[in-house]
């Protein structure tokens, strides 16, 4: 038997097909959605549609912009020779609100992680390696402490140090297996504070 009409079931399937949502919360989702007034729909809607369309990759650090460069990138004041190695977006806006550090990142989008077939060039890290063309002093690996942060840094700081770049690891005060945007600001700064040469 159909418990919901085509719509609404079309309409809970495509929310299913978020991360994190299952049936319930789908259903749940999809009933507040129908009892929401039209006008704020349309507006949800389009807004992901514009950003969908219009969202795309920094051209320099990899992480999401609207335009060719992103703000942090295209900013004077930041110190381009610096350059922060983060798993995703989310790290980054973690230590962007440390408010304490003012070089540039790159935005690897995810970890090497041969478990699940994740390997070096399913993440962006030649896009790393052409930025070092000799006008960078430091690259610092701010991964995350798990496995696959580990890995990662191991693997991206033998590339660097044949190109004769300082690489730099975060202090290990961050926790291990901790997600970089759970930590809280005194634990990044101090953990970008105590980073050390590999
Ligand atoms: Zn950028």
């Amino acid at each position: 038997m159909e418990y919901y009409t085509n719509r609404m079931s079309k309409l809970i399937e495509s929310l299913q097909g978020l991360p994190g949502v299952g049936a319930k919360t789908a259903q749940r989702l999809a009933f507040h959605i129908i009892g929401m007034p039209e006008e704020k729909v349309t507006m949800m809607a389009e807004s992901m549609i514009d950003a969908r369309k219009n969202v795309c990759y920094c051209k320099s650090c990899q992480t999401l912009t609207d335009g060719e460069l992103c703000p942090i990138c295209s900013s004077e004041k930041r110190n381009k020779r610096t350059i922060m190695v983060v798993e995703t977006v989310r790290d980054m806006v973690a230590y962007e609100k440390t408010d304490s550090y003012k070089g540039v990142y790159h935005v690897l989008h995810g970890a090497i992680s041969p478990m699940v077939g994740i390997g070096p060039n399913d993440i962006r890290i030649k896009e790393l390696i052409t930025r070092l063309n000799g006008d960078v002093d430091e690259v610092i690996i701010a991964t995350n402490s798990n496995v696959e942060g580990e890995s990662t840094a191991i693997y991206i700081s033998k590339l660097i140090k044949t190109l004769g770049v300082k690489v730099t690891r975060i202090a290990s005060g961050v926790p291990v297996g901790g997600d970089l945007e759970y930590i809280d600001e005194i634990t990044l700064m101090r953990a970008l504070e105590g980073r050390k040469e590999l």
